[in-house]
């Protein structure tokens, strides 16, 4: 059967590479760059390495994601030490907590050798047409035939998609109600000795957490320790379409206080948005993918729980119901 998995996130990769390895032939279509959707790493000035996105990823032994981990991506994995949740409500108890020196994107990097994965294509239709499913983009062209979807982008965008396939309305007005925190992220460069600690959180002002990204094996550069600050939720929202220089300037001031004053004039600063980050709630991924439908939901909007291994784990849901149907 051809099947086409749209986003390659977490869930995404766990859909397709189980499908592949049941002998399928699978095209993973992702229209950002870079591969890991909200696992986000990118380099920053100078070589610094800074995960944007999930800050460490909390594996359970004997799950889904420590498969992956264990197969793929171990040599090089930390656990790093995290006392306390950054975002409250999302340490997983017990789970160890892993990062890369190169970046959270390392585990889905090697996830996706091996794969057919076409990136830079953003999916904007999928059209029923006989007993296929076509899938095309926004300028008309189309994108190839197939048995089955696999949906994994985040409610409301996966909402735009199964508005547009057969019988999709219903399940689209569900999916766009899974709420989201927006989340507007600021990555500094600041000239002080390493943090003691991993992860902070401020319990005033607008800043969620700091996290140092120096504990993740990546040693700071000249002096110049790179953090992450994620803003309050509600900060996020008020600042989301703002400019940098806004967002800096709100910031800023903030960080020096727990940081101290260099953290005011940082060596180089950054801002980058996530309008759907983490979800306020989420779906049932049974009742959301009827029998009849060819077109499965997977990702963050349909996972039992609000943690990694809750996400990865819709990915092998869809995979099983395409590989038992
Ligand atoms: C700042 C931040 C902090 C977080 N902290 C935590 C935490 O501490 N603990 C936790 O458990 N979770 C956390 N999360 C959430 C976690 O990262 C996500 O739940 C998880 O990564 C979602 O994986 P996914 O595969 O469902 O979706 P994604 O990773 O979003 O993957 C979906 C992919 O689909 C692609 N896509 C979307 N639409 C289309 C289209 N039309 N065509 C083609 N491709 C498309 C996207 O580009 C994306 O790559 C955090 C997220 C952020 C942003």
């Amino acid at each position: 059967m051809r099947i086409a998995v749209i986003g390659a996130g977490i869930a995404g990769l766990v859909a397709a590479r189980d499908l592949v390895d049941a002998g399928h032939e699978v095209v993973v279509l992702e229209k950002s760059r870079g591969l890991g959707g909200r696992m986000a790493a990118r380099r920053a000035e100078g070589d610094a390495v800074v995960d944007h996105g999930l800050p460490v990823l909390d594996v359970p032994p004997g799950g889904v994601l420590a498969g992956y981990v264990v197969d793929l991506a171990a040599d090089d994995v930390l656990e790093v030490e995290a006392p306390g949740d950054p975002v409250p409500g999302r340490a997983m108890p017990d789970a160890p907590r892993l990062a890369w020196p190169q970046g959270m994107t390392r585990l889905p990097k090697a996830m996706a050798e091996g794969l057919q994965v076409v990136t830079d294509v953003r999916v904007a239709v999928v059209r029923g047409d006989g007993d296929m499913l076509e899938l095309g983009q926004d300028q008309g062209n189309t994108l190839g035939a197939f048995d089955w979807v696999v949906v994994t982008a985040p409610g409301a965008q996966a909402a735009d998609l199964l508005d547009t396939s057969p019988r999709g309305a219903v399940r689209a007005s569900d999916m766009r109600a899974v709420g989201y925190d927006t989340a507007v992220m600021v990555l500094a460069g600041v000239a002080m000795d390493m943090p003691e600690w991993f992860a902070h959180r401020p319990l005033t002002g607008p800043i969620q957490y700091i996290t140092n990204e120096c504990a993740k094996g990546r040693p700071p550069e000249g002096g110049v320790v790179p953090v992450v600050a994620r803003l309050d939720p509600d900060v996020s929202e008020r600042l989301m379409e703002e400019s940098d220089r806004a967002v800096l300037g709100e910031a800023l001031p903030a960080l020096a206080k727990v940081l101290g004053k260099a953290a005011a004039r940082p060596a180089w600063a950054q801002v980058k948005r996530w309008r759907y980050s983490t979800t306020r709630d989420r779906l049932d991924q049974e009742a959301m993918n009827p029998e009849w439908t060819r077109v499965l939901v997977a990702g963050d909007a349909v996972a039992a729980g609000p943690f990694m291994e809750d996400v990865a784990a819709t990915g092998r849901w869809a995979a099983r119901r395409i590989i038992g149907a």
